[in-house]
This record gives structure tokens, C-alpha cells and sequence, in this order.
């Protein structure tokens, strides 16, 4: 049994059938789902998702693009919504300096308010950046300075660097899709070298499709490619593979719980 540990089943919904797509994720080996809150105004559809399906859990935060407009200047409000029992993880949040949808300060407000609530519930801290490795490690060892907590840097694109940075803290990395693309090379260096008790795997679907998916919407199901080419690259059977990035998920995502079939 696999797990897309990261998936925004609330963009699919759009233009999908979410029965058939997670129906697919299951035939597959994906067995359990976390869809991902990037707008506190679209919690409430995202944890809806999470309620009809016994295998999907949600995360409640704001995305970078949104911390603008939606960006949580304080704690409180991720907090008291982080107590509902489908929710398993604080974001995604982090700072994004390739898009720059929001200015940089908000960004960095909101996502000191994530890693204060992700300290204080215990939940993993989901983390996205792009273009800002500098200031995420910065935030980040200075906020673990202050109290410890446990994150995730989702849809891992960056540097080694960053990635050992992120190591060091005792954080996970998540890859996605990209790290099957043809000019992804640094990026399977850096995966070749992530210690297997540290990994994780997602599709950050409807984006980014592995090959051989390359082109299509992204779903669940499609897991499956970019765990295979990890355990390719890892010198891993697939079952291997499987089975350290499920262990890794569940004991970093705590809260979720696993489904009897894959214990
Ligand atoms: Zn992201
Ligand atoms: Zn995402």
C-alpha cells in the first residue's frame, strides 16, 4: 500500500468524478490520501472531501500564493480548525519567490503562524518553497530554535543544500513527479541521497504528472509511477519502497489513521 501524501482533491472535484478518482487510488495500492488546504475560505469543502471518504484525510493552512489576501497573521484560527479530527497536518504553507503572488512579508507572517500552530497541535508542518531556500532555512532553524515541531518539505524541487538543511532539523522530504522528468538530474541526486526513514511520496495532483503520465491531469492513482522510479533509483523492490515511505508517513502524520488492510 502506498500513500499520496499530498493531493488537492478539491481542484479535481472541479472537473472530475472524486468517487472515480479515489476509487482508481485505491485499485492502485494508494490506499490513503491527504488533501491539501490552501485557502482558510475553502476549509470547509476541502474537509468535506475528507469526511466522505474513510481514507482521505485533510490539512487546514494557506498557501503562499493566498498569504496576501488569506494569510493567518496568528495562530489561533489553524489551531481551533486543526482540531477536528480528519485533520492530520498544518499547511500547506512556506514561501514561494518564483510566483510572488503575495509580497514576501506576508508570506513569511503566515508562515510563522503555521509553524507556531504546527508547534503547539504537533502536527506536521507541510512546507512549499520555491526560490526562497535562503529564507526558508533561515525561518526555519530560527523557529526551531525556539520549540521543536515536525514538518515535511512537499514536492522537494530544491537544492542539497536545503536539503540537508531541512535533514538536519529532523524534517521529511516529499517528492513528487518532477523528480521522474528528463532534465530533473540534480534532483535525483538529491533523492538518492534522502535516508530512507525520511521519505515520502506524493502527487500534488491535478500538477505535475510523473512520466509516463506527463501531460495529463494528475491524480492519486499516479503515485504509483513516481514511487516506482524512487525504488528503481534506490536499488528498492516497489513493495520495499511501499512500505518505508507508508511508515514514514504514518509516523510523521500521527493523527491519520492507517487502514487495517495495509498494517
Ligand atoms: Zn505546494
Ligand atoms: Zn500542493
Amino acid at each position: 500500500m502506498l500513500v499520496d501524501s499530498h493531493c488537492h482533491l478539491d481542484y479535481l472535484q472541479k472537473d472530475h468524478d472524486l468517487d472515480a478518482v479515489v476509487g482508481r487510488a485505491g485499485r492502485a495500492g494508494v490506499g490513503t490520501l491527504v488533501t491539501i488546504c490552501t485557502k482558510l475560505s475553502e476549509f470547509e469543502i476541502v474537509l468535506g472531501i475528507a469526511e466522505r471518504y474513510d481514507n482521505v484525510f485533510c490539512s487546514v493552512g494557506v498557501h503562499p500564493h493566498e498569504a496576501e489576501g488569506e494569510g493567518v497573521k496568528d495562530s489561533d484560527r489553524l489551531i481551533a480548525l486543526a482540531r477536528h479530527e480528519r485533520v492530520v497536518g498544518i499547511g500547506e504553507t512556506g514561501l514561494d519567490y518564483y510566483y510572488n503572488h503575495s509580497p514576501r512579508e506576508a508570506q513569511i507572517e503566515s508562515f510563522r503562524a503555521h509553524i507556531q500552530a504546527a508547534r503547539q497541535t504537533g502536527l506536521p508542518l507541510i512546507v512549499h518553497t520555491r526560490d526562497g531556500e535562503d529564507d526558508t532555512i533561515e525561518i526555519l532553524r530560527d523557529e526551531v530554535a525556539r520549540g521543536p515541531f515536525p514538518a515535511v518539505i512537499h514536492c522537494f524541487t530544491g537544492s542539497a543544500q536545503l536539503a540537508a538543511a531541512c535533514l538536519e532539523m529532523g524534517f521529511y522530504i516529499s517528492l513528487a513527479g518532477v523528480v521522474t522528468f528528463k532534465n530533473a538530474k540534480e534532483l535525483r541526486e538529491v533523492a538518492a541521497g534522502v535516508p530512507l526513514d525520511r521519505l515520502l511520496v506524493e502527487t500534488d495532483s491535478p500538477y505535475l504528472a510523473p512520466v509516463p503520465k506527463r501531460g495529463k491531469t494528475n491524480e492519486p492513482a499516479f503515485v504509483i509511477h513516481t514511487a516506482a522510479f524512487l525504488a528503481e533509483l534506490r536499488g528498492l523492490g516497489p513493495d520495499q519502497l511501499a512500505e518505508v515511505t507508508t511508515d514514514n508517513f504514518f509516523r510523521l502524520f500521527g493523527k491519520a489513521q492507517r487502514p487495517p488492510s495495509s498494517a
